[in-house]
């Protein structure tokens, strides 16, 4: 939200990462209402929380610290909102950056609210190079989602963020960590798919064609979910089946 001019809007990056993936990206704007945010989330197959301003420390418990950036009480009631729903009804839900931290307080974690001031750590995190250019390694787990998506057990990424996992989620683990032990992914033990990325692959596509992974297993995972909704409904079924299997053709 753009407090001065009153807009919403995401960055094309992240639309077009979705289009790549062979999904129909829809924006979802912030409206106070519940249900009508709950309808919203019913009527899309999957949710991308991208990234953005702090987290209100206030949604973990805890009290600001000095160096918390800019927080956005609406933004993260949208996102905390949209996150729980979706997380309550099995849809498939990927987290980028802000949105890994959305992802892990919506499901009862909690934050670093500044990694200099809160983490002994030397590696920079917020990088001045390109925002395509990977700067720093990641170590993935192997036999998880997160592995599955990215093909291999160490890769390189960009970073932005000042802010990190600290507390996982009960129903999450840590699949991706930095060299200086930064959450850098996390996901679901018990969601069709819920996962989260701490760094910027919509920005990266161009350079590291393989980070598309990533949106397509979002993607797939979305309509294999809506597949198994229809289950009531064979007439609808049947004509999901028949888009899915153009799409994959
Ligand atoms: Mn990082």
């Amino acid at each position: 939200m753009d407090g001065k001019s009153d807009r919403y809007y995401v960055s094309t990056d992240y639309v077009q990462a979705i289009e790549q993936a062979g999904g129909i990206p829809f924006l979802l704007p912030y409206v106070s209402d519940e249900d009508a945010l709950n309808t919203m989330v019913a009527s899309v197959d999957a949710i991308l929380l991208p990234g953005g301003v702090d987290l209100d420390p206030v949604n973990f418990m805890e009290e600001p610290i000095q160096n918390l950036g800019k927080v956005d009480p609406d933004w993260d009631n949208l996102e905390l909102t949209v996150a729980r729903l979706a997380l309550e009804s099995d849809i498939p839900i990927l987290g980028i950056c802000r949105g890994v931290q959305v992802l892990n307080v919506a499901a009862g974690g909690s934050l670093y609210q500044d990694i200099p001031s809160q983490i002994k750590t030397t590696l920079k995190h917020y990088q001045s190079a390109p925002r395509w250019h990977a700067t720093h390694e990641v170590h993935v787990e192997a036999d998880t989602k997160t592995y599955a998506m990215l093909g291999a057990e160490t890769i390189r990424v960009n970073s932005f963020h000042h802010q990190s996992v600290k507390a996982v989620a009960p129903d999450f683990k840590i699949t991706a960590k930095a060299r200086d032990a930064v959450i850098e992914a996390i996901e679901s033990k018990v969601h069709r798919f819920a996962v989260g990325v701490q760094w910027h692959p919509e920005c990266m596509l161009e350079r590291y064609p393989s980070f598309v992974d990533i949106f397509k297993a979002l993607v797939d995972a979305g309509r294999d979910a809506a597949l198994d909704r229809s289950t009531s409904q064979p007439g609808a079924k049947r004509q999901l089946e028949m888009v899915s299997r153009e799409r994959r053709s």
